[in-house]
This record gives C-alpha cells, sequence and structure tokens, in this order.
C-alpha cells in the first residue's frame, strides 16, 4: 500500500515526464491521472467523514440504551417507573417536562429507542392526543381519560 503522499509524487513525476516528453496523448492521460487521483481523495475524505458521523451515531445510540427495567406501560405509552405516579396524578395536557417521561411505544418495541411523545395540535376540546414525532403514533385520551391501565413492560 503507498499512501497518499507517495501516490501525489508519483502522480506528479509521472506528469512531469510527460510534459517533457511532449507527447500529446501522454499528456492528456497524465491530466486525467491527476483528476481521477483528485476524485479518490475527495471520496476518501467524504468516507472519512461518514465513518466519524456513523461512530457518533453508535455512541449516541449505546448511551440512550433502553433500560426496560426503568419503564411501565401506561395509556399504550411506556412512562419512566418513579415518574408514573406523577403522571398519572396530572390532569391533561401534559407539561413539556412530563411528556419528556412518555415514551412512544412502537418506537421502543420496534426500534429499541425512546422517543418522548408530543401534543397533536390543535387540541380538541372533547379530546387530547398524543403523537409520536418519529413514526406518528398516537394516543388518544377523552374527556375522562381512564387512567387504570397500567401494566409492567
Ligand atoms: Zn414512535
Amino acid at each position: 500500500m503507498f499512501s497518499y503522499t507517495e501516490i501525489r509524487q508519483m502522480v506528479k513525476d509521472i506528469s512531469d515526464a510527460a510534459k517533457k516528453s511532449k507527447n500529446a496523448e501522454l499528456l492528456s492521460q497524465t491530466f486525467e491521472l491527476q483528476g481521477t487521483f483528485l476524485d479518490l481523495m475527495s471520496e476518501n475524505q467524504d468516507l472519512k467523514d461518514q465513518v466519524r458521523d456513523l461512530k457518533d451515531q453508535l455512541a449516541n445510540l449505546s448511551q440512550q440504551k433502553v433500560d426496560r427495567d426503568m419503564l411501565v406501560k401506561f395509556h399504550d405509552m411506556f412512562v419512566d417507573k418513579d415518574m408514573l405516579q406523577t403522571i398519572k396524578s396530572t390532569s391533561v395536557p401534559f407539561s413539556d417536562e412530563m411528556l419528556e417521561h412518555m415514551y412512544c411505544s412502537k418506537c421502543l418495541q420496534e426500534k429499541d429507542s425512546m422517543i418522548s411523545m408530543n401534543v397533536l395540535r390543535p387540541v380538541e376540546s372533547d379530546s387530547y392526543t398524543l403523537i409520536c414525532p418519529s413514526c406518528g403514533y398516537m394516543v388518544y385520551f377523552g374527556k375522562d381519560p381512564n387512567r387504570g391501565r397500567v401494566s409492567f413492560f
């Protein structure tokens, strides 16, 4: 394997030799070679950037690895266990701070990712709807929400 610096020097040497030779075809092929070399260098940089981005994403994913023991089911969502009582005793609309602890059950079960629910606007007078910003999964609350359905995940 040659390093980029070595290859760059080789391309330059070939280019110098081609100029000296005054052979038009050789010169044009040398320009092509230089172009290809520059393309490869730029492609290599792009790939390096992509690898770095993927590594970052991977690090983020493992950081937010789901700890299922800390979750309980509530209204077809999952909520942080230590927030369950607070959430159960709060009437709708939920605050943003509260919503942060309420996760889409579809994303959790299918993609293993914890996506906090959003409020679907406009809020209708007789119902209150939460929506997952990632997959669109919705959870409805009626006027008198049944808050008894709590099961452990
Ligand atoms: Zn979702």
